[in-house]
């Protein structure tokens, strides 16, 4: 059994959606397919709840969201008419909440999940009537009905894969069994009390990694209308050139600083039963695209990637002595996490506690933790403008001159850099820089690494 997962962009318009059935038509294992909302729904759902509306406008909003998908269905009418009543249904039901959250001048994270949750419920039903039209047994399915069970956190849910795998998995035989080809939504599931959780923003990624771990599956397809991973971004270094093969933990620190590939989570699922992940282009469906698996290979130049990061900032806790005083870390690191603040990474020493957070969360964090100062914590300090670099490779952290390499190219670019995190992983390094220095740090370290000719 295949997962195979389709974007967004693969799904914006009648041509992509006709790729995606062809890739779909001539795939012979046994599959189940999910998919994310029509390219750009999410956000604008997303965006037109950050207000409240009158009557008309969400009449007007739920109208032309309405003609969006209804253009991309098939023109054979029997077939609509079944998936119009389906839409409809779903339709109504936005309209209903829309107006509730209207009314009510309030949104709840409960019923923010439950209406961006729209978007992948309204696309499902596209696909699954285009590939009936193409001939293909295929039914559309809600995630949240079907089972997949998350531990119910609003907004950045987990999945719970024994759960999964015990509701899920035998529907999915079942259903390929009769055969049909399942069309599922991806990005959320239902908590055990019932209420819809959302994956996090581009969480398909991580909906197929869970259908795959309660499939069993023999490899799960991110399917995408780019390149899979490359050893830079294309756009700041334009001779980048697609990672054919990266490790689990590879493709997990790339996705979490900054490579915009993959939905962090992604290899968790998978890695727990050795299932590789393929990251492929439907504009390119010969090509094997970027495989992720256990074990991967070491390049002679061992870097792989280099990724960065851009809205993020760094905050300093300055105390004497706070690295002999127990409990330090524990209570700035409690009190981040109340406050539902992300630490992207943390290095301390004597003095200092030095952490990497969100842009957006820096308010919060400072004031969370300006209410600590007084004893042992004396002051903070925090720097906006900054980027993250994180250089990848398996062997990285075990191969001698590595690091010498990265820090003299980067010098001799006359760029300074602040915090280094190296030693948590075994496959990259991470450090900050100024961030107008962010273009020529990463050629610099491209060209060292993957230079032209090679
Ligand atoms: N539609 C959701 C989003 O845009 C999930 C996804 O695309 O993976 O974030
Ligand atoms: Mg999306």
């Amino acid at each position: 059994m295949k997962v195979m997962k389709f974007g967004g962009t693969c799904m914006s318009n009648n041509e992509m959606m006709t790729k995606v059935e062809d890739v779909i038509a001539r795939e012979k294992e046994e599959k189940v397919i999910l998919v994310s909302a029509v390219a750009g729904v999410t956000d604008n759902i997303s965006g037109f709840i950050e207000s409240f509306h009158s009557d008309e406008e969400i009449e007007n909003y739920v109208k032309e969201l309405k003609k969006l998908h209804l253009k991309l269905l098939p023109p054979d009418e029997d077939l609509t008419k079944e998936a119009t009543t389906a839409l409809d249904q779903r339709f109504n039901k936005l309209e209903t909440l829309l107006y509730g959250v209207s009314y009510t001048e309030e949104i709840t994270p409960r019923t923010r999940d439950l209406i961006i949750s729209m978007g992948e419920r309204l696309s499902s039903i596209v696909l699954a009537t285009r590939l009936r039209a193409r001939g293909l047994n295929s039914s559309f399915f809600n995630s949240d009905e079907l089972g997949i069970i998350t531990d119910g956190v609003h907004g950045n849910a987990t999945a719970d894969l024994k759960e999964c795998e015990r509701s899920v998995g035998p529907k999915i035989f079942a259903l390929s069994k009769a055969g049909v080809i399942p069309v599922v939504t991806g990005f959320f599931g239902i908590s055990p009390g019932g209420h819809v959780t959302t994956f996090g923003r581009g969480g398909t990624d991580y909906s197929a990694s869970v259908l795959g771990f309660a499939c069993s599956a023999s490899v799960i397809e991110i399917w995408k209308d780019v390149d899979g991973f490359m050893t830079a971004d294309p756009k700041m270094a334009t001779d980048a050139k697609q990672v054919d093969k990266l490790s689990y933990e590879e493709a997990a620190e790339l996705a979490y600083f900054g490579a915009k590939v993959l939905h962090p989570r992604t290899v968790f699922p998978a890695m727990e039963k050795d299932i590789p992940i393929a990251v492929r282009n439907v504009l390119k469906p010969d090509s094997a695209g970027s495989m992720i698996f256990k074990n991967s290979t070491k390049r002679k130049n061992i870097l792989k990637s280099v990724s960065y990061l851009r809205n993020i900032a760094t905050i300093k806790v300055f105390g004497t002595g706070a690295g002999y005083k127990t409990g330090f870390l524990r209570d700035i690191s409690e009190a981040m996490s109340e406050a539902d603040i992300n630490i992207y990474s943390a290095t301390t020493s004597q003095t200092c506690v030095a952490m990497l957070i969100e842009k957006s969360d820096v308010k919060k964090a400072q004031d969370i933790l300006e209410k600590m100062l007084g004893g042992y914590y004396e002051r903070l300090e925090v720097t906006e403008n900054i980027a993250l670099i994180c250089t990848v490779g398996s062997g990285l952290a075990s191969t001698r001159g590595i690091a010498a390499r990265v820090f003299k190219v980067v010098a001799a670019n006359d760029v300074n850099v602040d915090l280094i995190s190296a030693g948590a992983s075994t496959v990259a390094y991470h450090f900050t820089i100024d961030k107008k220095d962010l273009q020529k740090t990463i050629r610099a370290i491209h060209d060292e690494f993957f230079p032209k000719k090679s």
